[in-house]
């Protein structure tokens, strides 16, 4: 049976009475295949498999969509249970956030760039909501997606600097057949925004193709996606070290994170890629994304 559990007092009981592994998949519902992936690759990995639900207030800003975003609590339920997850954590804000609570994780110089610029303070939110998790569920590997790519570098960033005693498993974005990464968000999308959405894989792909062939230029690897997005309007395409998402100004042979953000209407899409684009697998990623500093 799946436990369903909105409460800490017994989320920590039903941390005790398990032996054996334990792997979390942190979501805010609204699950798709993209999910279930990192749902799969867990339940594949573990004694047992812990999912949470909840779509955290502090890592919306004030003008993001925090009221309007999908919830499905029923559906989730039906899809983890096919999934035969063990234990599924729903918690209210209330829970998460009790009268008089004023701490937040935030981890500096990873946060700032990118969609930290755009979003100020979600990944403070992102960090603290997590480091929760973490404390109250005890996992042994965590699952993220590789969709949110500057979430996994801020989350082992903050993993190895107050010493989380856990794995952190980078799981490669899960696609539509046109390309689109599934995204909650993508059920915002018009007809219309939704067939031109298409177009941010594309341009991920062709710089991909030319960076194959040995195109190193920065700005030439840029360029190639912004001329490929069709409809929508481009807030940024940048390129960055993987390890540490130092934007890259100068050509070179390492590996890079391609990473874009279209506003299709109010709805935001999200994609990146690594590059060389062979690296864009578990190990590539793992190996790659929020590496280690030697
Ligand atoms: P969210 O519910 O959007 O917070 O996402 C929960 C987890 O699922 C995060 O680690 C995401 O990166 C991951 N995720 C979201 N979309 C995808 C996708 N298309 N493929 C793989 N993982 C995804």
């Amino acid at each position: 049976m799946m436990r369903i559990i909105d409460g800490i007092p017994d989320l920590r009981a039903w941390r005790r009475s398990v032996r054996g592994t334990v792997g979390i998949v942190p979501t805010m519902g609204a699950l798709h295949a993209g999910h279930l992936r990192l749902v799969e690759t867990a339940r594949a990995e573990n004694d047992h498999v812990l999912v949470t639900i909840f779509v955290n207030p502090t890592q919306f800003t004030a003008d993001e969509d925090f009221e309007r975003y999908p919830r499905n609590l029923e559906g989730d339920l039906r899809l983890l249970e096919a999934e035969r997850v063990d234990c599924v954590f729903t918690p209210t804000p209330e829970v998460m956030y009790p009268p008089g609570f004023q701490t937040a994780v935030t981890v500096e110089t990873v946060s700032q760039g990118l969609e930290g610029e755009r979003r100020p303070g979600h990944f403070r939110g992102v960090a603290t909501v997590v480091a929760k998790l973490f404390n109250l569920t005890q996992p042994d590997i965590a699952y993220f997606g590789q969709k949110d790519a500057q979430q996994v570098v801020v989350i082992r960033r903050m993993a190895r600097d107050l010493d989380f005693p856990l794995e952190i498993a980078v799981i490669p974005t899960v696609r539509e057949s046109d390309g689109l990464a599934l995204s909650s968000r993508n059920t915002y999308l018009t007809p219309e925004q939704r067939a031109d959405a298409a177009s941010i894989y594309r341009g991920l792909r062709a710089a991909a193709d030319i960076h194959d062939s040995g195109e190193r230029r920065p700005e030439i690897l840029v360029d190639v996606v912004r001329r490929s997005i069709i409809g929508g309007e481009t807030e940024y395409v940048a390129l960055n070290h993987p390890s540490d998402l130092r934007p890259i100004t100068e050509r070179t042979d390492s590996p890079l994170l391609l990473s874009l953000t279209v506003r299709y209407g109010s709805t935001r899409l999200l994609d990146n890629l690594l590059l060389p684009a062979k690296l864009n697998t578990r190990e590539g990623l793992t190996a790659h994304l929020g590496a280690p500093t030697p």
